[in-house]
């Protein structure tokens, strides 16, 4: 298959930014793509080359692409960067300078998906002396047999950014299109028309060509729920494609070295709210203020999982050694939190602490004994090849508790609670809270492990946080379709008549059909920008928002010294004027509150 034929469907991307349009384009791609080139073509699509959790990555820089573009068109590096600045996409950079090229050499071997999608996986595989200069070579190649388009979607595709807008939900939108049966009564545009006949959707009906039904809707997601279990399961859209093409989605299972989407929980209002979502009995455990951890062993082989599927296996190498000794089966995959503790005193440690770790390439070992982790699991999702989401919350935590040696500091359960007093919820809330803990999770006895889904099953309860009101002192323009507004605002508190910046926020705003959106912010902020500085725009302070957070945080980043860990505007506070921004103290206070 030709890379062209790709790029045409790139260019119909590009040219819309409706969602509907983009699954219908996507779905049509699909179907028309061989078995063979199915997956080359699903991560392409999504501007990679590997799944998102997998370790390997390309690693070009912008830098070490202009440097590729150089080598191959034999345009100065200042003047690649010049029309980079002015255009701000590398890959029409390329683009035009091949454009001027090609009137002269008219040289052009067609290029194969095949081959662009090996060129670029070659460069994860690269090591030692030379690599730069290879990795340069195998670009380059790609460039001088490309044409001008072709090389616009080559570049971004090697630095990551594709830029045409397709989302993982168009993804699988576009593989229910293509592969699963239709559903009769809804069409392309979602539109309903009416149903005759009634048909039960089972399992195996994914082998028929046309489900009749009573709803179609309903039947409608029930497929594209399919899809997305497996998922899911899976993380890995291409997988996922091919096997709904087969007729396979049922035969797709979990496996050991490729990460799950974690169970999340939602909030509970309240103990008494707790036991009326779940039943009683139900089971507690202590909510503990590290990381979710997914530890997959296979043998002596281990990787972990960030609950965003990082692959974190390198940064906590020093817990292999305890998962070896103390997890006592051949494979499994476990779901645990990872929490910090002080070294000399063995207390736990606020996140923060331990979140530097993640990102840490250098310095592992030293690191590791400044800042020491015990893992504390919570479920097990796979044992020895079979799966266990099926069974009941009780039963994973009884097979749990059978194959984990404890041993405090290394490795232990969460503490657990099986009751149906609340009472008794309340004296193990309290006694969660005081000993440093975030709170406590409430999870129903009877329920599955549900991957990548906030359903009933689990409870999460913690003390509401106060909101702070801040106001915006800055505001950075967005990107993509975000590029017409200011999307990202820098927020601030105040001291006596100084104000003092604490974070960035732009959660919680809006893209459209809502009181509060980046258009209508950006239209009330335009008249006070004073001053500009690239993206940013320094401006006047006027409006002031309400805003939630997980934690505050010291940083130097900010002139308040502190930051707002995960902020989220909760409303538009016209109400309000300059007194009434929340004041350092009252973030001082907070801070101090929260590391009681
Ligand atoms: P939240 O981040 O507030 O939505 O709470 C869910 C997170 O709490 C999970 O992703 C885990 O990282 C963390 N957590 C801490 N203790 C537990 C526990 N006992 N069971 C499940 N999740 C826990």
């Amino acid at each position: 298959m030709d890379y062209s034929k790709l790029v045409k469907y790139y260019q119909e991307l590009e040219k819309t930014t409706k969602r509907l349009e983009k699954t219908k384009i996507i779905a049509e791609l699909l179907k028309k793509t061989p078995d063979e080139h199915l997956e080359k073509i699903i991560f392409l699509l999504e501007g990679r080359i590997f799944p998102k959790w997998d370790e390997r990555k390309t690693g070009i820089s912008s830098r070490l692409l202009i440097k590729a573009i150089n080598s191959s068109t034999g345009v100065p590096n200042e003047k690649i960067e010049k029309e980079w600045v002015k255009k701000g996409d590398l890959g029409e950079v390329v683009e035009e300078l091949i454009k001027t090229k090609k009137q002269t050499t008219l040289f052009s071997k067609k290029l194969t998906i095949t081959k662009v999608f090996e060129n670029i996986r070659k460069l994860s595989e690269l090591e030692g002396q030379g690599t730069i200069s290879k990795k340069i070579q195998l670009i380059t190649e790609l460039f001088t047999s490309s044409t001008p388009e072709e090389a616009r979607f080559i570049a971004r595709t090697v630095i990551e950014d594709l830029r045409i807008g397709v989302k993982e939900g168009v993804i699988r939108d576009a593989i229910v299109w293509a592969f699963l049966p239709r559903v009769k009564g809804i069409n392309e545009e979602g539109t309903k028309t009416k149903p005759k006949k009634i048909t039960k959707l089972k399992n195996s009906d994914l082998k028929f060509k046309l489900i009749e039904t009573e709803d179609p809707r309903k039947t409608y997601n029930e497929l594209s729920s399919k899809v997305e279990h497996a998922y899911n399961l899976t993380n890995d859209y291409a997988e996922v494609a091919l096997a709904a093409k087969k007729h396979k989605l049922n035969k797709l299972f979990m496996q050991v070295g490729k990460p799950i989407n974690p169970m999340l929980a939602i909030k509970a209002e309240s103990p008494e709210d707790a036991f009326k979502h779940l039943g009683k009995p139900a089971l507690l455990e202590y909510k503990l203020d590290g990381f979710r951890l997914q530890i997959h062993k296979n043998g002596d082989e281990i990787k972990l999982f960030t609950r965003r599927l990082e692959n974190v296996t390198k940064q906590f190498e020093e817990i292999m050694p305890t998962i070896r000794s103390h997890v006592k089966v051949k494979s499994c995959i476990l779901d645990s939190e990872l929490v910090g503790f002080d070294p000399k005193t063995k207390h736990y440690l606020p996140f923060q602490n331990i979140s530097k770790r993640i990102k840490r390439k250098y310095d592992i070992g030293k690191k590791s004994k400044e800042l020491p982790v015990e893992i504390n699991v919570f479920d097990i999702i796979q044992k020895d090849n079979e799966t266990l989401i099926d069974k009941t919350q009780e039963e994973r935590r009884k097979i749990l508790e059978k194959i984990i040696k404890q041993e405090k500091t290394k490795i232990i359960l969460t503490k657990k609670l099986v009751t149906s007093s609340e009472k008794e919820l309340n004296k193990f809330y309290k006694e969660s809270l005081k000993k440093g803990n975030e709170g406590i999770m409430i999870k129903n006895l009877k329920a599955k492990y549900i991957p990548g889904r906030r359903v009933g099953g689990w409870l999460k309860l913690k003390p509401v946080k106060e909101t702070l009101d801040l106001i915006i002192v800055a505001a950075d323009w967005g990107e993509g379709k975000r590029a017409k507004w200011l999307s990202s605002f820098t927020i601030a508190c105040r001291d006596k008549n100084k104000l003092l910046t604490i974070g960035k926020v732009g959660t919680g705003i809006a893209e459209k059909d809502s009181e509060l959106t980046f258009e209508k912010l950006t239209k009330e902020l335009k008249p006070s920008i004073k001053e500009k500085k690239g993206k940013q725009v320094i401006l006047k302070p006027k409006i002031i928002l309400e805003i939630s957070y997980d934690e505050i945080q010291k940083s130097p980043t900010y002139t308040s010294k502190f930051a707002l860990r995960f902020p989220r505007v909760i409303k538009l506070r016209s109400d309000l004027g300059f007194n009434d921004i929340d004041t350092l103290e009252r973030v001082e206070k907070f801070y101090k509150q929260q590391n009681k």
